[in-house]
């Protein structure tokens, strides 16, 4: 096997003829491992064209999703935090939010805005991983409000996309304080006959799953979503007993009627725009 041997030692290939791909070129898809172009992954909704593992996406993918070639007018888009109970751990609150404002570029956990979905108006809120773990503060309950008061005043259907780890600790009481808001704020909703859709996404779990998110009329998830109020591990230990498989996950969770179906990204502006028709 002579020619599998190295013969010349220290070979050297200059810089500028190193081949490389761009960065985010390519998307490798962290179920399945498998690798596919990031275009072909963005025109698939963000999922996986090998085994359909939804990706964890923001308000801006869910806003080019869902309205209409993307156009939309967003309120309350300058709305920051506060510092109530000023608040430290690792880190002063405002320099931790202003630190996320920078590396995100987002104001806060959610997004709200209006505009065309397949021809039809919709208000949407969208919340954001990214920013402190999607956590509910007094901006997020504020803006999910407005955003329910904007569908109120131009009685347009209200979509909820939640994507949260709960309550932002760094506002304690106050992140509390927003489940009752948003909750008063739904119930204007229903006495006025507009629908209001939530949707649930990997993971929407504790003051969020306890509040808005299991509010609404239709309340649907996107496959193998993680839902829940506590974790996994809490439940455990509380109750002493081993967890049913696939606990919490939004098949198992639709299989105990919280959910009213789940809704493969793909289809989903589709689904929402029939409902919405049927709900006329
Ligand atoms: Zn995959």
């Amino acid at each position: 096997m002579s020619w599998f041997i190295r013969k010349d030692k220290g070979i050297q290939t200059p810089t500028e003829m190193k081949r490389e791909a761009p960065d985010g070129l390519w998307y490798q898809c962290p179920n399945c491992k498998k690798v596919m172009h990031t275009r072909e992954h963005k025109l698939n909704a963000y999922t996986c064209v090998h085994c359909n593992y939804h990706e964890k996406i923001g308000s801006d993918a869910y806003f080019s999703i869902l309205f209409d070639d993307n156009q939309f007018t967003e309120l309350d888009a300058t709305m920051i935090s506060a510092d109530p109970l000023n608040f430290v751990d690792t880190k002063a609150y405002p320099d931790r939010v202003k630190s996320t404002i920078s590396k995100t570029g987002l104001r806060d956990a959610v997004r709200t805005a209006y505009g065309p979905m397949n021809e039809e108006q919709i208000t949407i809120a969208c919340m954001d991983f990214g920013f402190i773990g999607g956590s509910m503060g007094s901006v997020v309950g504020e803006k999910i409000a407005r955003a329910i008061d904007h569908s109120l005043k131009t009685n347009t259907p209200f979509l909820m996309i939640s994507r949260s780890g709960g309550a932002r600790m760094m506002e304690a009481g106050f992140s509390l304080m927003q489940m009752a808001k948003t909750s008063a704020k739904l119930a204007l909703l229903a006495e006025a006959k507009i629908p209001y859709i939530s949707l649930l996404t990997d993971p929407t779990t504790g003051g969020v799953t306890a509040s808005f998110a299991m509010l609404g009329d239709f309340n649907i998830a996107e496959p193998g979503a993680l839902i829940g109020f506590a974790g996994p591990r809490v439940i455990r230990e509380t109750i002493g007993k081993d967890l049913p498989k696939g606990f919490q996950s939004a098949e198992f969770v639709l299989d105990h009627g919280f959910l009213d179906f789940i809704v493969d990204r793909k289809d989903l502006k589709d689904k929402l725009s029939s409902l919405l028709q049927m709900l006329k």
